[in-house]
């Protein structure tokens, strides 16, 4: 089994209202080529889970209850995500693991006893979330997309393969592979499939669509 970690926001959804920040757990929608990806990827045995930092929760723009319930509306909506890991506070302490039905919430102190030294570390750019998803799945081949610096920082961090996630999605988006193609720009579609070893980029070089 291969695992495929997945930053939400910006990656995989944006608002339905156009709002900056999810606030309301059905005020999501998945971007172009986002179901397509996922199902390519799902038919060749990967296991999908979301990788997100949630620090509206803490801001108090929306409740935990709320989170939580986005991360169900987003699986309702992607069918093919498993689980969802958020950390809803800045200092990086909590994890909340969130399934249809189901939760577990780790602290640092939840983890002292193995040797992941993520302790405070859950809130990405701290790799906190990944080392631990990554140590529960024991995949041959473990990913991470995202579509910002700190996702990129996190995955290094952890030692994780990352790729962008226009990167991710381009070959499933109609017509993006082509019009890439036809302007010479350097990124072209990589299958995950296709990479054994892992090429980490350490230079953050692109901001998300949030920041726009
Ligand atoms: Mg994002």
């Amino acid at each position: 089994m291969n695992l495929l970690l997945i930053d939400k926001d910006g990656t995989l959804i944006k608002t339905k209202s156009g709002e900056k920040f999810v606030n309301k757990p059905w005020d999501q929608e998945a971007l172009p080529g986002v179901k397509e990806a996922l199902k390519y990827y799902k038919q060749r045995d990967w296991k999908i889970i979301i990788i997100s930092n949630q620090g509206g929760v803490s801001a108090g723009h929306k409740s935990l209850e709320s989170a939580i319930s986005e991360m169900r509306f987003c699986m309702e909506l992607l069918p093919e995500i498993e689980e969802c890991y958020f950390c809803p506070d800045f200092e990086g302490e909590n994890c909340y693991r969130i399934w249809a039905d189901d939760f577990i919430h780790y602290t640092g102190d939840s983890y002292s006893v193995c040797e992941l030294e993520i302790k405070n570390q859950f809130r990405k750019p701290m790799p906190g979330m990944l080392k631990l998803a990554a140590h529960i799945e024991c995949a041959e081949k473990v990913w991470y997309v995202g579509d910002r610096d700190e996702d990129e920082q996190a995955a290094a961090a952890a030692g994780l393969n990352f790729m962008w996630a226009d990167v991710w999605r381009m070959r499933f988006t109609p017509g993006m592979y082509e019009a890439r193609q036809a302007l010479d720009i350097e990124k072209r579609f990589i299958d995950l499939e296709d990479f054994e070893l892992p090429e980490i980029k350490r230079e953050p070089i692109r901001k998300s669509i949030f920041e726009e």
